[in-house]
């Protein structure tokens, strides 16, 4: 293999790769931890989706695992960039070599795919004979902190990290593209498990802007068992049957300030640790 033949080449890549890693992740959530989480009068501050806040402890867990995750992910990276450099995939160095439209439909693609990924790979680790080794620990957030986005046990973060692994034996892709679905991917995620509703009022009924998730979407996966496994879309919750029976009404009292509705799971709040109530499924 080309890389190995000079260590003193691989040092500085796998250094970049993993200082990139930990800023793509830490950045993002820092930024939604402060502006929505520290600064108090913050304009989104009446949309809290669940009525408590998750305690300092329960934050701390969140992000040493991020912490971890984002390290699996830089490690997944690398052997990216082996598989790469010695030319066994199918990633592509010059835009013009298959153009601008196939760039724009390439990253389009990678999102898609990555929801369907995402979604049943998700399915999978809430069986109850994966659930513990997988997903129980990212589940120990009942009520998310932007920090729970890569809160993943080891075996969950390799999951999740093997996706783009796979995809490049698949399908040509440019650096730019990678990079571009990852930025993309952190941020849906971050947003997603910030504890507040930022999208617009009207969105998870809209006919064309209600097919993306919104955070209380993947806020009632945290706090209601079996339902809500989506990333960035809601057709698959829809086709499967697993979307939230009350996730446009509780959407609704977030956005509008009105009272929870009747039967809507209250929010944990506090530490949840050791306290799951997540019943995997069979
Ligand atoms: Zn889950
Ligand atoms: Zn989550």
């Amino acid at each position: 293999m080309i890389i190995f033949e000079d260590l003193f080449t691989a040092l500085p890549v796998w250094l970049t790769i993993l200082i990139t890693h930990q800023l793509l992740i830490l950045v993002p959530a820092s930024a939604a931890y402060l502006a929505l989480w520290v600064w108090q009068d913050n304009p989104f501050r009446g949309r809290k989706i669940q009525p408590g806040f998750a305690q300092a402890e329960n934050i701390g867990r969140e992000f040493r695992y991020t912490l971890f995750a984002a390290l699996v992910f830089a490690l997944n990276g690398f052997c990216i960039y082996v598989f790469m450099v010695n030319g066994w995939t199918l990633i592509y160095a010059e835009v013009a070599d298959y153009g601008w439209l196939y760039w724009v439909f390439s990253l389009i693609a990678t999102i898609v795919l990555h929801d369907a990924f995402f979604y049943w790979a998700h399915r999978l680790m809430h069986h109850r004979r994966l659930f513990n080794l997988f997903h129980r620990l990212h589940h120990e957030s009942l009520s998310p902190s932007p920090w729970a986005a890569y809160a993943f046990a080891p075996a969950e973060a390799v999951v999740q990290a093997s996706f783009v692994t796979i995809l490049i034996f698949v399908l040509p892709l440019h650096p730019t593209v990678i990079y571009g679905f990852m930025l993309h991917m952190v941020l849906r995620n971050v947003i997603g498990h910030s504890g507040f509703e930022l999208f617009p009022k009207g969105m998870a009924s809209h006919p064309l802007f209600g097919q993306l998730t919104t955070n209380t979407h993947h806020d009632l996966h945290h706090s209601a068992d079996g339902a809500n496994f989506g990333l960035y879309f809601t057709w698959w919750d829809r086709l499967a049957g697993t979307e939230h029976p009350q996730y446009r009404e509780i959407f609704a009292s977030v956005t509008q300030g009105r009272e929870r509705p009747a039967g809507a799971p209250p929010g944990a709040g506090g530490f949840a640790s050791r306290h799951v109530k997540t019943t995997p499924l069979t």
